[in-house]
């Protein structure tokens, strides 16, 4: 039986069940690491929590602790052994996001001076009072009380 939350029809899900194949780097109770079979750049490996949680939003923070806990290590393997010149460590959430397999999960890209990647993202300004409504609103989605600087 399986203790993890986990939907038969999720390729993901089906990896960590050893239902279907992944070159599998590192497991433990509670997540998996493999290679990206389509990556950015070869070295891409993916940080799978076993739990299926569409959302990585949703993950319990105990699961999500363990797996932050790997990355620093991670990213350090992946870029020794790639020789990248640096790493992103991405997460996409949601279609808006670009998320096509819906098992929350980290992205561990090598990156190299010279690559084919297009970064960085277009960026925004804030006008008006933007930014002061943003940091309060989502400071009170977190249950804290800002004063006023
Ligand atoms: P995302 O678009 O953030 O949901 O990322 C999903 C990632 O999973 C993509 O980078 C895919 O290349 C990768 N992927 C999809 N199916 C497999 C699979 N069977 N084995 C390994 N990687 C996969
Ligand atoms: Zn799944």
């Amino acid at each position: 039986m399986n203790r993890h939350p986990h939907d038969p029809q999720c390729i993901f899900c089906k990896i960590v069940g050893h239902e279907a194949p992944a070159s599998v780097i590192l497991e433990t109770e509670d997540v998996m690491v493999f290679l990206d079979a389509h990556p950015v750049n070869k070295g891409h490996v993916l940080l799978v929590p076993k739990a299926h949680h569409a959302d990585l939003a949703d993950l319990p923070e105990a699961v999500a602790g363990h797996a932050g806990s790997l990355l620093p290590g991670l990213c350090r393997a992946v870029r020794k052994a790639t020789g990248a010149d640096g790493f992103n460590v991405v997460v996409n959430s949601g279609r808006a996001a670009g998320q096509t397999v819906d098992h929350g999960h980290w992205h561990v890209i090598p990156r190299f001076h010279d690559d084919a990647v297009k970064w960085p993202w277009p960026r925004t300004e804030y006008l008006d009072d933007d930014l002061g409504q943003l940091r309060f609103s989502i400071a009170r989605e977190l249950n804290l009380n800002l004063v006023e600087d």
